[in-house]
């Protein structure tokens, strides 16, 4: 096995349901190499989210193991497991996720309020942020009157300003209409052509997976299919 960025291993997964479990993932292994841009496809309760979830360190697998850079989720502790999600990824959600009622700036600077980054460098890298997503001129719009695309590009800003090396993105433009939709694609595109940065996005969108490099296609809780183009 290489030195791959993201390694999962006989990964398994099961959520409690009243008197049963559901088996979410039945034995994943897949490998992502940094800097790839991975789609993560699959029928709806394939185990998209569930993937996305535990490579986030928002939950615990069952069974196996989940290695991203050196180290191994699974043996993080309470207080690694957060430093974790501050630094090592960023998060895309399909409904956005953003402050309504705060406006473009204060939404694209939330995670740096928890680092020790300097006020000066905040600042410089939100603006950098908002003009790499092409919302520099809106920094002091409000979330709630943006369209929909334009929140989409809020929220890549803010995974941007934290620099970390990996992006998960559940279903991003999963509430977006096909044009919008390739404008963020192409934004995410861009950000890993220029940056580097890893991205892994689940979608049902034919016209989406195409910005990946690499399919990963879920069935039923196993990865089913790998293409890469
Ligand atoms: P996808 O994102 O591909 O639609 P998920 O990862 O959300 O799939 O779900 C995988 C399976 O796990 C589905 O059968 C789903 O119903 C189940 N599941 C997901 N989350 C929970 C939960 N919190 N409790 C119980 N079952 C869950
Ligand atoms: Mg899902």
């Amino acid at each position: 096995m290489g030195l791959s960025f993201i390694t999962m291993k006989d990964v398994c997964h099961e959520y409690p349901l009243g008197k049963v479990v559901v088996k979410a993932l039945k034995g994943v292994n897949l490998q992502i190499d940094a800097g790839e841009m991975v789609a993560l496809i699959g029928p709806s309760g394939s185990g998209k989210t569930t993937i996305i979830n535990l490579l986030g360190a928002l939950d615990t697998p069952t069974n196996g193991e989940i290695f991203v850079g050196s180290l191994n989720l699974n043996q993080l502790s309470r207080g690694e497991r957060i430093k974790y999600r501050k630094t090592k990824v960023s998060f895309i959600f399909q409904f956005f996720n953003l402050f309504p009622t705060l406006n473009v700036y204060e939404n694209t600077e939330f995670p740096l309020l928890f680092m020790p980054v300097p006020q000066k460098e905040i600042k410089e890298r939100v603006l950098f942020a908002l003009e790499t997503v092409g919302l520099g001129g809106l920094a002091k719009r409000r979330i709630d009157e943006l369209s929909g695309g334009e929140r989409q590009r809020v929220a890549i800003a803010r995974a941007l300003v934290t620099k970390a090396p990996l992006v998960l993105a559940d279903e991003p433009t999963g509430n977006l209409d096909g044009e919008t939709a390739a404008v963020v694609m192409e934004l995410m595109t861009k950000i890993n052509k220029e940056f580097g940065t890893t991205f892994l996005f689940s979608t049902h969108d034919p016209r989406v997976m195409k910005y990946a490099g690499k399919i990963i296609e879920l069935r039923d809780g196993r990865v089913a299919k790998i293409q890469t183009s």
